[in-house]
């Protein structure tokens, strides 16, 4: 068992969110995540998070998009994406040196907090805080647009999905998944999730759920991480825009363009719901089992913290390319808008 007591001290933070992954596929990734989480893992992340609900990975899985859009969060907007400035569709690929911007991107991000995770020398805040954004990033990592710099991650592609207009970006963050399940709540969530549960264990998922997490490592997250971000940018050339985006603009994308696509988004949350899962595991089994929580902070209250932007995991810098200048003209929002100009 995990020290509870000692845990629940470090707690507190959980925040209900509940608006527009979206919130249906960052909450769909988290249940994913719950379920092969263990229980050492599940009950050291309750502590830390203050939330000993079967939702407690899935109440905090939005937090870091709502403070994002806070004037104290800004900072953190251009950890939700990397650039990756490939030519799509002829050429996918990404290059942490290359696409990670000045500010840091979804990459360094997962490789900063996944150390402060671990790391009993910070506040309990700092580690609830660290917790709730590796549950984000390591669902937004999985959506291929958020692996692309081309037309700021497709929030300048406009195109037409089922009658109203809105951006190839938002279609795949939000309107596509929530077309599939029909609405976005939790409970919502939690269904989809058991059904990709079941395609993990014993459906079309079985056969290649293991590859998701081959080789994953905490000690070497810019390469683990980097390798998530490839395989979802390589779905750029392939199933996102196969034909370039023009190709996308000349009707609706309903139907055949959402059938041609959403069965990647499904295995995308399914992907991204399974590493989650055994990233947390990881990190418990390798930093939380192995100390004593008060003593470890005892010992260590003066030596230095990592710092919070993760700049030591940030590549050299260098002059701004035209894709990063695009972003930061989009004050390096990962999204255009998040609901739609116009009501139903
Ligand atoms: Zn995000
Ligand atoms: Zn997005």
């Amino acid at each position: 068992m995990a020290p509870l007591s000692k845990v629940a001290l470090v707690a507190f933070g959980a925040i209900n969110g509940a608006n527009a992954w979206g919130v249906l596929g960052h909450a769909t990734v988290a249940y994913v995540a719950q379920n092969y989480a263990s229980s050492d893992t599940a009950s050291w992340a309750q502590g830390v998070l203050g939330d000993t609900s079967s939702s407690y990975l899935a109440n905090i899985a939005s937090w870091a998009d709502q403070y994002r859009l806070t004037k104290a969060g800004k900072w953190s907007a251009p950890l939700h994406f990397i650039d990756a400035e490939d030519n799509p569709p002829s050429s996918c690929n990404v290059n942490y040196e290359r696409d990670c911007g000045s500010s840091g991107c979804s990459i360094s991000a997962i490789a900063n907090y996944t150390q402060r995770a671990g790391d009993g020398r910070l506040s309990s805040d700092h580690i609830a805080e660290a917790l709730k954004f590796l549950v984000h990033f390591l669902g937004d990592v999985t959506q291929p647009l958020h692996d692309e710099a081309y037309e700021v991650g497709g929030n300048y592609i406009d195109v037409t999905f089922n009658g109203y207009s809105d951006n190839l970006h938002a279609d795949w963050d939000t309107y596509m998944p929530e077309q599939l399940i029909g609405g976005d709540t939790l409970s919502d969530a939690q269904s989809w999730a058991n059904t990709l549960i079941s395609e993990i264990t014993s459906g079309s998922y079985k056969s290649q759920a293991a590859s998701w997490i081959e080789g994953d490592t905490i000690s070497d997250t810019i390469t683990t991480a980097t390798r998530w971000a490839s395989d979802a940018n390589a779905f750029v050339c392939t199933v996102v825009m196969p034909n370039g985006a023009a190709a996308l603009q000349t009707g609706d994308l309903y139907p055949t363009y959402y059938n041609s696509v959403i069965g990647t988004i499904e295995l995308q949350i399914a992907k991204g719901g399974y590493r989650l899962g055994n990233w947390l595991n990881l990190i418990y089994n390798s930093d939380i089992a192995k100390r004593d929580l008060e003593s470890f902070v005892k010992e260590n209250q003066d030596s230095t913290f990592p710092e919070l932007l993760g700049r030591d995991v940030l590549p050299e810098p260098r002059p701004l390319s035209r894709a990063k200048l695009a972003r930061a003209a989009m004050g390096e929002a990962c999204c255009r808008s998040e609901k739609r100009d116009h009501v139903h």
